[in-house]
Formats: structure tokens, C-alpha cells, sequence
């Protein structure tokens, strides 16, 4: 088993940043990759968004670390340069698998031997990513949850090429970077987190497409009934609308329908959720 010590990520959008961000929180060294100067200017003002809700979110924490983290990241737009001394690379780059697979193409030619590669896909096996790593043996999901700093679980998930040693070392550095990591012990598309989160969030927009109840009632009842914090439709304001749009947009008659809906009633009028300040409900 080896020891982390210096982590790169690959894509700076909703979730590369906040791993980026994490990561340099607990002390390590960050770089932070993305195509080109607006992408890194985007991430800038991502990361300056993340000092805010970590002071907001953690008001015991000594003054200055949230800002003292954006001393730990660097920003890189050559891919050799941001990897050369990477003991771990995180990608978080967008959910097409070309996307994808040409950046593990180019990853593995500029990358250290030592690096071990992780995906942070949603939707997409690592199998079907790993024959373009070029190190099958040192490749593995590591599934991220929205708003990562409270939502603190990761799914660590090998193919069956993936050495054991590698999933080890990744269950050994994720508590030191504040997460919480569940093994998952063979592929399985949605990991734990959306094989029972998708059908429960399906079920919800269904309820209300299909004309029964009200969104907010449909939260209060789950809440209320099951003594938790978020109800189906406070979590889709989280995730966003493009994420249940896309998915449920490709899946049966019924999804397309609920994917109809949720673009003309919420993506069309700029309703994406909590990152828009708008969705299901307002936000400040
Ligand atoms: P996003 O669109 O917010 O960010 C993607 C980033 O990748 C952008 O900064 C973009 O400029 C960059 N990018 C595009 N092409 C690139 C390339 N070739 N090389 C490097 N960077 C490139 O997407 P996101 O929501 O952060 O999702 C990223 C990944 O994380 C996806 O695989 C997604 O399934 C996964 N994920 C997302 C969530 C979520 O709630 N958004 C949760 C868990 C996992």
C-alpha cells in the first residue's frame, strides 16, 4: 500500500471543485486542472464561493483555514505539468464517456508510473474507462457526494482489474481528507448512493407530475414521517435540474415525460435549483 501525498484533479466544475477544495482544507497539496484560462478563472471563483460555506459551515474551525486553503491549490492548464508528482488524480470531468476516455488516453502517456488514477463518474462503469488508463491495476472509482464538505461519504469501487492494495490505499486516505469511504466489493452502475436514491427521486417527481400532491408537501411528509432533514425535492435542488433531466430523459416513456416537465416548468425559466437560486424553492 502507498501513501498519498499529493493529489491532482482533473475538472473544475460543481464537483472537481469541491474535492479540489476538501482536500486542500485537510492539509494536502492540490492542483487543479481544466482546459483552458475561463474554465481556471471559473474555478477561482468557485473555490472563493467554497471559503464562504466552509466558514458558514464549520464556524469552530481556527480563523483563516478556509482561506489558508486556497494557499494549497494551484491551477494548471498543461496536463503533464499539473500531474508530474501526483500520488492520486481525481477526475471529475463531465459525463461523456469520449470526454472521458481521451483524457485517460493522454493522462497515461504524461502521468508518473506511481500515480493511481480515480473517476468520479455517476452513471459510467470504470470498466468501461479502464483498458485507456494504461494501468488497469491502479484505476478505481471514487464516487463523491454534492456538497461534499457535509455530505462526507465516498464509494470506492474497483473493476475486477483494480489491485487490492490500491483500494486499500484509498479507504487509508480518505479519513484524512474528512471522508467517510465505503467499499463497494464489485461494479455496480449508481454505486449505493443512486441505486436507492434515482428510483426514490423518480417516485417523488412522479407524485407531483401525475398531479397528487405539491413538492413542499411531498418533503414535509418524508421529513416529517421519517425524522430526516431533506425531503425528495430540497435534494433535487441540490443535485440540480440538468442532472434528473438527463437521467430520466433516458430511460422510459414515463421518465421522458418527467424530463419534459422538468425542463419546460424549471430549466427553460433558469430554475436549476440551489446553484441558481432557484428551483423547487427560493434561496437567498
Ligand atoms: P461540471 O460540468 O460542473 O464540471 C466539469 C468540468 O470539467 C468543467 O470545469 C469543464 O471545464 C471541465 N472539463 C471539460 N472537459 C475537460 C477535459 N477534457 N479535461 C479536463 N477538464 C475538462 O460537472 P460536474 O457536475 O462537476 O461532474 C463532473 C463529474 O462528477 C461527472 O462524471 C459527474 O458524473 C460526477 N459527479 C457529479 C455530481 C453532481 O452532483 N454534480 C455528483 C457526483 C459525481
Amino acid at each position: 500500500m502507498s501513501e498519498i501525498k499529493k493529489v491532482t484533479v482533473l475538472g473544475t466544475g460543481v464537483l472537481g471543485a469541491q474535492i479540489a477544495f476538501q482536500t486542500a482544507y485537510n492539509g494536502f497539496e492540490v492542483s487543479a486542472y481544466d482546459i483552458n484560462e475561463q474554465a481556471i478563472e471559473a474555478a477561482r471563483q468557485r473555490m472563493a464561493g467554497l471559503v464562504t460555506s466552509y466558514k458558514a459551515d464549520f464556524p469552530e474551525a481556527p480563523d483563516g483555514k478556509a482561506e489558508d486553503t486556497l494557499n494549497r491549490l494551484s491551477y494548471f492548464t498543461d496536463l503533464a505539468k499539473a500531474v508530474a508528482d501526483a500520488d492520486l488524480v481525481i477526475e471529475a470531468v463531465p459525463e461523456v464517456l469520449e470526454i472521458k476516455r481521451d483524457l485517460y488516453t493522454r493522462l497515461s502517456k504524461v502521468a508518473p508510473a506511481k500515480t493511481i488514477f480515480a473517476t468520479n463518474s455517476s452513471t459510467l462503469l470504470p470498466s468501461a474507462i479502464k483498458d485507456f488508463t494504461g494501468r488497469p491495476g491502479k484505476f478505481l472509482a471514487l464516487h463523491f457526494a454534492n456538497l461534499i464538505w457535509k455530505h462526507n461519504v465516498v464509494e470506492v469501487m474497483g473493476t475486477t482489474e483494480t489491485d487490492a492494495s490500491v483500494i486499500e490505499t484509498c479507504m487509508t486516505f480518505a479519513p484524512k481528507i474528512g471522508m467517510v469511504p465505503v467499499a463497494i466489493h464489485k461494479e455496480k452502475a449508481g454505486y449505493i448512493m443512486n441505486t436507492l436514491s434515482v428510483p426514490f427521486l423518480r417516485a417523488a417527481l412522479e407524485l407531483v407530475v401525475d398531479g397528487y400532491a405539491e413538492p413542499a408537501d411531498v418533503d414535509k411528509v418524508w421529513r416529517i414521517s421519517n425524522g430526516v432533514p431533506y425531503g425528495p425535492f430540497q435534494v433535487l435542488d441540490i443535485v440540480g435540474m440538468n442532472t434528473p433531466y438527463n437521467v430520466f430523459g433516458h430511460s422510459d416513456e414515463k421518465g421522458r415525460l418527467i424530463a419534459d416537465w422538468i425542463k419546460q416548468n424549471y430549466i427553460d425559466k433558469g430554475k436549476l435549483g440551489l446553484s441558481s437560486g432557484e428551483g423547487f424553492y427560493t434561496y437567498p
